[in-house]
């Protein structure tokens, strides 16, 4: 079952719901409506619910989570950005590997397994796609997928 644009807005804001509740973050949502884009359902899921999940994970209370979906010449780009505790530049390519967590002292107070980016790599890769991870200076770390068209 493959979805488009509109279902994957609806994704969105039911994952975001979820994430609102169990973190008490607010989430922004930037999307414009029509954006057609073929992507199984519960691939879509598992992106945006381990990307969001990480954001309030790894950010205190209160703090916002911004997702905006678009389309840009060759890709429908999908951006999470939050105001967490961020991560070291040195160790961006390690966080996509399996099992790994970042060696600070938040690793071990907060609860995960590491498998959650390893995930969203594979299935990003099943649709030849790319994620790309940047400092959101100040504070926090941005996570942009790009899904060819
Ligand atoms: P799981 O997702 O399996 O429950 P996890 O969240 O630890 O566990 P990943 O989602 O694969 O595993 O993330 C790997 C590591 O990357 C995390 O342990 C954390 O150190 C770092 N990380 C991921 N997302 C963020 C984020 N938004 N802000 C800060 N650090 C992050
Ligand atoms: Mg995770």
């Amino acid at each position: 079952q493959t979805i488009e644009s509109i279902d994957l807005v609806s994704v969105i804001y039911k994952e975001s719901q979820i994430i609102d509740q169990e973190y008490h973050c607010s989430i922004d949502l930037l999307c414009p409506v029509k954006l057609f884009y073929p992507i199984e359902v519960k691939d879509f899921r598992l992106i945006i619910h381990n990307l969001l999940d990480n954001a309030a994970k790894y950010s205190q209370d209160n703090i916002k989570v911004t997702v905006e979906l678009e389309k840009d010449d060759k890709n429908l780009v999908l951006i999470v950005k939050d105001q967490g505790i961020g991560i070291k530049k040195e160790n961006h390519d390690k966080i996509f590997d399996r099992f790994y967590r970042e060696d600070q002292a938040h690793s071990s107070k907060i609860k995960g397994t590491g498998i959650g980016l390893a995930i969203v790599k594979e299935i990003i890769e099943k649709y030849h796609g790319k994620i790309i991870v940047t400092a959101n200076l100040p504070k926090g770390i941005i996570f942009k997928v790009e899904l060819p068209l």
